[in-house]
């Protein structure tokens, strides 16, 4: 499910919602507030936090001689 950015324009807290296609658009903030706009999709800058994962592909290279 898609997630999308949200920002609202009267506290101007941003949040995070998971939108289906079927879902309705976000209007409201976690705040209470009925006037939120949603961010474009690729945010510029991405924080990264201990709970960052890395997917270590590397695997160490055992070129065993047969
Ligand atoms: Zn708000």
């Amino acid at each position: 499910m898609p997630r999308y950015d949200y920002i609202c324009r009267v506290c101007g807290r941003r949040f995070e919602r998971r939108q289906g296609f079927d879902d309705r658009p976000v209007v409201f903030c976690p705040s209470g507030h009925d006037n939120v706009r949603r961010l474009p999709s690729h945010p510029a800058i991405h924080f990264r936090g201990p709970g960052f994962y890395v997917t270590d592909s590397k695997r160490a290279d055992h070129s065993s001689s047969r």
